[in-house]
């Protein structure tokens, strides 16, 4: 057992590629490569009675394909899929949900807002006419079998210069907060934040004490929270800070599953760490405000680490969505210089008392009235 930023951590490291971990009963624990510092992504095997679900699925490359056909053959007891779980729409966590719900023709199950922002930026996918969902559907509805032949015709017309290679399942089952999906013999109850993406899917089992968190609550990693030009008035650091008071409800002995990292102890100490973490940055920022500041000069006070074009994008979003929380808490005002520049200027009259710990009010020695 490590010991790290006060959380517990019971593995010292994942396991390895193309093998999988029992963490509970039910539950199994893999991991699959990823570039970069991330190293890995963590992905969870949940056991129905006659096969498994997953959590989760990797990038989209080869490599990871290759080592879930390792899974597949060594580690399911010869047992199928039934259903691919994503919490959310990036890009390691979708990658090979076409591809596992195409070998089992079996469901995927996301969030609304996550599945079609998956959709939009990975182009649109097979068409449901060229699909074994397709196939379904209007069989089950009780269409001839030309039917699909002829509307994939139809489309091979319209859309046949557009086509973009099948990245994502083209249809979908709906998990929504709150909702409760039996597998086996446990009930895991779908917990939905928000801030890093729209609509992000945590599933916690009361039964086992067991949340799988996703990019949600990471133990060591703080998940870029960021505004982006599809929404440049969005605010998603007031959806991140609301998800994570509400996820402090979360029990104290909870073993938290990540997607990055290590499975650990500690949910509400992270929780707390986190929201600590935010507030003194929104206070450096707006402290920095006292002088006008555009965006791009405020990284700094973020970030001391160079930065290249990449990181560079993911900071700068979250600089601005730390200023725009602090606009929606009337904390700062914004406004279009004459060089096109938003310069961002501090507002609250009680800056310096919140900045400066020993300069609040004396205790009042008025009466106590009603
Ligand atoms: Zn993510």
């Amino acid at each position: 057992m490590q010991e790290k930023n006060q959380l517990k951590y019971p593995w010292d490291e994942p396991p390895e590629p193309g093998r999988t971990l029992e963490i509970a009963p039910g539950v199994r624990w893999l991991a699959m490569p990823m570039p970069g510092s991330l190293a890995h992504i963590n992905l969870y095997l949940l056991e129905d009675k006659h096969g498994w679900w997953v959590v989760d699925t990797g990038l989209s490359s080869e490599e990871v394909t290759n080592w879930w056909h390792e899974i597949f053959n060594e580690e399911l007891g010869g047992r199928p899929v039934l259903g691919v779980i994503c919490t959310h729409f990036h890009p390691d966590h979708i990658g090979q949900s076409a591809m596992i719900t195409d070998y089992y023709r079996c469901p995927l199950y996301m969030t609304r807002s996550e599945y079609y922002q998956a959709r939009a930026f990975s182009g649109s996918g097979p068409g449901h006419h060229s699909s074994w969902l397709g196939q379904d559907f209007y069989t089950r509805a009780g269409m001839p079998p030309e039917y699909l032949t002829q509307l994939a015709k139809a489309w091979e017309q319209r859309a046949a210069e557009n086509m973009t290679m099948p990245t994502m399942p083209s249809g979908y089952e709906r998990m929504v907060d709150g909702q409760v999906i039996t597998i086996g013999e446990h009930d895991w109850q779908v917990v939905v934040g928000s801030g890093h993406s729209p609509e992000h899917a945590c599933l916690y089992c009361a039964a086992l004490k067991i949340m799988i968190s996703g990019d949600q609550i990471l133990p060591i990693i703080t998940s870029n929270v960021s505004v982006h030009p599809t929404e440049p008035n969005a605010n998603p650091l007031k959806d991140w800070m609301d998800s994570l008071d509400d996820l402090l409800s979360t029990p104290a002995d909870t073993l938290v599953l990540p997607a990055h990292n290590l499975p650990f102890y500690g949910v509400r100490d992270r929780l707390r760490g986190l929201i600590s973490h935010h507030d003194d940055r929104l206070l450096a920022i707006e402290e920095a405000c006292v002088e006008p500041q555009i965006a791009k000069d405020l990284l700094p006070v973020l970030f001391a680490r160079e930065l290249d074009p990449r990181q560079m994008m993911m900071a700068l979003g979250e600089a601005i969505a730390h200023l725009h929380l602090l606009m929606h808490r009337n904390r700062i005002e914004r406004t279009l210089a004459e060089d096109g520049q938003y310069r961002f200027h501090s507002i609250a009259p009680d800056l310096h008392r919140r900045a400066t710990p020993e300069a609040h009010d004396a205790p009042s020695d008025g009466p106590v009235m009603v």
